[in-house]
């Protein structure tokens, strides 16, 4: 199953991480980039992983804060392994309702 952090970005022109449900589509903002790491090539870089020293430590951080906060909006579908926002979710089976098509 995947991961909610291969699922977190970086809005270039927020400068936020963000996460967005796989099936409506909806965005949710989350930290700030660190000053430190701002730049698109920069960015491509720390996002790769490769940009090394202080500036991935403090990207690495900021992100891993970023996916704790958002877990708390997003939901993973035991079925199809999306992570999908409340409203596309059903609780009680755990499965996005885009699996669960409701039989009514
Ligand atoms: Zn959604
Ligand atoms: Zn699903």
């Amino acid at each position: 199953m995947r991961q909610l952090y291969e699922q977190i970005l970086v809005d270039n022109e927020k400068r936020r991480f963000y996460a967005k449900c796989e099936t409506s589509g909806e965005k949710r903002y989350s930290v700030k980039l660190p000053l430190s790491c701002r730049g698109e090539e920069l960015l491509q870089l720390l996002e790769e992983g490769c940009a090394g020293g202080l500036r991935q430590k403090k990207y690495n951080s900021a992100k891993a804060r970023a996916v704790q906060d958002l877990a708390r909006y997003f939901n993973q579908c035991r079925k199809c392994g999306k992570w999908v926002c409340d409203e596309m979710f059903d609780p009680d089976i755990m499965e996005c309702k885009q699996c669960n098509i409701r039989r009514v």
